[in-house]
């Protein structure tokens, strides 16, 4: 865990293994680039929500009734706004959906589902169900505060009242610049909560929707977006604390006098999730597949690099606090040790799966730029096939790293293995999904773990021929016309 002593040590095996292939340090401290990085956490106590209807005040309790997230600058707040259902929360106009048509939530508070609908496709899907992007667009249009609401499925998935007595057990964690600014952090937003279906569907009592109406809406993709008619109070106290933990950061020298003041950037996570507490003991987590794999594939990309240098440079970043958000890799985007424009591309490793003979892999982010071709050599290479994401409902890529990257308009990829077995008798879908169900983020994702050695080979090949080409080729990556995330996120 971030800020552990297993993550520092965790550290300083991955500087001492680059230092013995012969990489140079690449941080602002030698091998690290040092994360200031703070915690916060409500105060239960402090945990207020009211609903205000017809003059009648009725408060809700914490954990059984609501959950408020921390801030993690302020203090103490108090806000109390008209709520207005918002659906998703999403603006997608190139799409024809809107779930703020004709509504305004100036100093409202945005009551809402998270995800998107189904129908959005591929990268549009993952963009607009990350709540930074809902929060951006909220903030935008003069919201005070958010309320989510919670689906069908995600109850079903981890039932409210199962879960309700480790809400706010745990401190959420930023990283904070110089001038005490935290990450992704929206000050115009006083209040966040997330309710149980029973808190929601009082909330929508006597609303021109009920709960069970936004429930069906939302699940059918339909715009049903209206103010509630009532009012609520938001209210907590956060306490802070402070920490740092380092990103580790390796380099190989390009090349080409031409080239080699501009990097290719390959990234994967050094944290996982630290101890917890299952049926009485403290087990360790040791995060085998997630993302110990990602570290040892990426430790042997940098042997090649440093054996064979290109012309361009290869930063090796190995980015801590993943787990608690995109935090490392956010910092060294928005505090780069070499200039931001000067990275080229970003290659992501994260739980890649080797299950079962590999077939396939997908290639989150790749159709979005020049390095989609690149990516395809590279794979038939080592003969694997490419498939689409076939997971859409898990936007697996706003979900790692590589998605800092993008926001700072650096084209990524993130490979990882796809669910095609290349032994018909082995069903690869049912396999990785099994893993997920069963050992991811679990104390059994550990080194008992099946692994398919052959295919770890085949993909760390792939993957090393990827960053190879670009590193090595006259042009840098470019997104492609047109796309999604070129015009969302490229620098004008
Ligand atoms: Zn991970």
């Amino acid at each position: 865990m971030t800020g552990e002593p297993g993550y520092d040590a965790s550290a300083e095996y991955v500087a001492d293994q680059f230092a013995r292939m012969g990489l140079l340090p690449g941080g602002t401290d030698g091998w690290y680039q040092q994360v200031p990085l703070r915690t916060y956490k409500t105060i239960a106590e402090s945990a207020e929500f009211t609903m205000h209807r017809d003059g009648d005040d009725v408060g809700f309790a914490y954990r059984d009734d609501f959950a408020v997230f921390a801030d993690p600058i302020e203090a103490s707040t108090r806000v109390r706004g008209e709520v207005v259902y918002v659906g998703y929360g999403i603006h997608a106009p190139e799409l024809g959906y809107s779930d703020y048509e004709g509504i305004d939530v100036r100093g409202k508070i945005v009551a809402g589902f998270s995800g998107a609908p189904e129908h959005f496709e591929g990268v549009r899907r993952a963009y607009y169900s990350s709540s930074t992007n809902k929060r951006e667009e909220a903030v935008a249009r003069g919201a005070v505060g958010t309320i989510s609401l919670r689906s069908r499925k995600a109850e079903k998935r981890s039932p409210w009242d199962e879960g309700k007595e480790r809400i706010g057990t745990r401190a959420s964690m930023t990283w904070v610049n110089g001038d005490g600014d935290a990450a992704r952090h929206f000050p115009a937003l006083q209040g966040s909560v997330s309710l149980s279906p029973k808190t929601a569907a009082a909330l929508l009592a006597d609303a021109p929707l009920s709960y069970e109406d936004a429930l069906n809406a939302m699940e059918a993709g339909e715009v049903r977006s209206a103010p509630l008619g009532i009012e609520v109070t938001i209210a907590r106290e956060s306490e802070h604390g402070e920490l740092t933990s380092p990103n580790v950061v390796g380099l190989v020298r390009g090349t080409d006098p031409e080239l080699a003041d501009e990097y290719v950037v390959y990234t994967a996570h050094l944290d996982h999730i630290g101890t917890r507490e299952v049926d009485g003991k403290t087990k360790i987590f040791n995060g085998a597949y997630d993302n110990a794999m990602g570290i040892a594939l990426m430790l042997e990309t940098a042997r090649a690099f440093a054996a064979l240098p290109p012309r361009r440079s290869v930063l090796f970043v190995a980015v801590t606090a993943e787990e608690r958000g995109l935090l490392g890799s956010d910092y060294f985007v928005n505090n780069p040790v070499v200039p931001v424009e000067s990275i080229v591309a970003n290659i992501n490793l994260d739980m890649p799966l080797f299950l079962y003979p590999l077939a396939d892999l997908v290639a989150f982010g790749s159709e979005n730029s020049s390095l989609q071709p690149i990516a395809n050599a590279a794979a038939a290479a080592e003969d694997f096939v490419f498939s689409p994401d076939p997971m859409p409902e898990e936007v697996l890529f706003v979900r790692s790293d590589q998605y800092s990257f993008v926001r700072a308009g650096i084209p990524a990829i993130f490979l990882v293995p796809g669910f095609k077995s290349l032994d018909e008798d082995i069903d690869g879908e049912s396999l990785y999904r099994e893993h997920l169900k069963e050992h991811y983020h679990k104390a059994s994702d550990d080194l008992t773990r099946p692994v398919h050695w052959e295919s770890a080979v085949r993909f760390a090949r792939a993957h090393t021929r990827i960053g190879y080409v670009v590193a090595s080729q006259d042009g840098r990556p470019a997104w492609n016309e047109g796309s999604f995330l070129g015009e969302r996120f490229a620098a004008p």
